[in-house]
């Protein structure tokens, strides 16, 4: 079994160094109740930056030298649980490890029959939630109004553009290459998108793509793309504050406007979100996605990176914006 452990605490951005990989021989026996899973996707997330520091956040950091663990897809390769057999697949917070054995808490089935096991880690998993339940949740959309993303052709943006779309908005996405921008439009139905990496202006662009203002700002990245968006808010605009992954690895304070006389000027409500928060609606969520992928009124795209030991390279690449939607590595 291959292992890879937390060995540094990231300064800055995360460097391969910080990941150790460490392999057991040993393969332990099962007792009542467990199972042996073979891990088969394995999803990296921008959120994993923060457990990797050790300051104070919604869910506790990562301990140094032991597994880092995230969403997994994984087959049962031998079981005495009741609840799962061999060949079963589940989903859940796994170690980042070749095999591993579970009492199956906190795991969920997955049916390959209705989506290809990937999907459980994307549109059916994690991000599809977030951008389901943050933009109906928060941003509370009216057709006919004007919504910005942010970090629009990576998992969670993709997804937020096209429910935008299907509730009837006006939807500008702002990402990082023009071949981003390109598929902003053609796959996923933006109406409009702004590569902030060659836009020098970008308060001026904001408001040329958004003449009649901006209702919904979906915000996954924060920093100076947030700023310049802030210029065009409309009165009762909502700002869904999703992540912030431009501040992910900062090591100083950032410069930032002050975001009051926005918020007071247009009676605006900016409110952070967690998906983990709104459990309860899970259920009815994941029907949604699930219809409306059935009708094709959503779509999706994946980065398949190959292999267990580029795990920490698919991570690190999430922040050079090498991945285009769902950011996925195949076992
Ligand atoms: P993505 O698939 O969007 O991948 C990250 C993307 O961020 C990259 O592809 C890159 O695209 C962009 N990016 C990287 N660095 C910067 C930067 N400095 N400035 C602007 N954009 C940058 O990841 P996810 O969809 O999984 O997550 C998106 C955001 O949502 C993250 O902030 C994440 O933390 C947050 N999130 C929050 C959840 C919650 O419950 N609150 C749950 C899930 C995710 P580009 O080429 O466009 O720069």
């Amino acid at each position: 079994t291959k292992t890879i452990v937390l060995k540094n605490r990231p300064k800055g951005t995360p460097k391969l160094s910080d990941f150790e990989f460490v392999t057991e021989e040993r393969t332990p026996t099962l007792t009542n109740g467990e199972m042996r899973l073979e891990t088969v996707y394995v999803s990296v997330d921008p959120y994993l930056r923060g457990r990797m520091s050790d300051a104070k956040s919604y869910v506790p950091p990562f301990e140094l030298n032991k597994p880092i663990h995230s969403g997994v897809i994984a087959k049962v390769i031998a079981s005495k649980n009741d609840q799962f057999k061999e060949g079963d697949f589940v989903s859940g917070m796994l170690d980042w490890k070749t095999t591993q054995v579970s009492n199956g808490d906190g795991l969920l089935k997955v049916d390959k029959a209705k989506a290809p096991l990937s999907a459980y880690l994307g549109i059916l998993g994690m991000t599809g939630l977030t951008a389901y339940l943050g933009l109906t949740q928060i941003g509370k959309p009216v057709a006919g109004e004007t919504l910005v993303v942010s970090g629009a052709a990576g998992a969670v943006g993709s997804v937020v553009g096209q429910i935008g779309k299907i509730l009837g908005l006006r939807v500008i996405g702002i990402a990082g290459t023009d071949e981003k921008i390109e598929m902003l439009k053609t796959k996923f139905g933006f109406d409009a998108g702004i590569n902030y990496n060659t836009t020098k202006d970008m308060k001026a662009a904001i408001a040329e793509v958004a003449p009649n203002g901006v209702d919904i700002y979906f915000d996954n990245v924060g920093g100076p793309i947030s700023d310049a968006v802030l210029f065009s808010i409309n009165k009762f605009a909502r700002m869904v504050i999703c992540g912030a992954i431009s501040l992910y690895n900062a090591t100083e304070l950032p410069k930032s406007l002050s975001v009051q006389p926005f918020l007071v000027k247009n009676s605006a409500l900016m409110q952070g979100f967690i998906v983990s928060n709104y459990a309860e609606k899970f259920p009815e969520a994941m029907t949604q996605l699930s219809e409306w992928l059935a009708e094709d009124k959503l779509t999706y795209t994946e980065t398949v990176v190959e292999g267990f030991d580029k795990i920490p390279t698919a991570f690190i690449d999430l922040f050079e914006g090498k991945n285009k939607g769902k950011m996925i590595v195949k076992i």
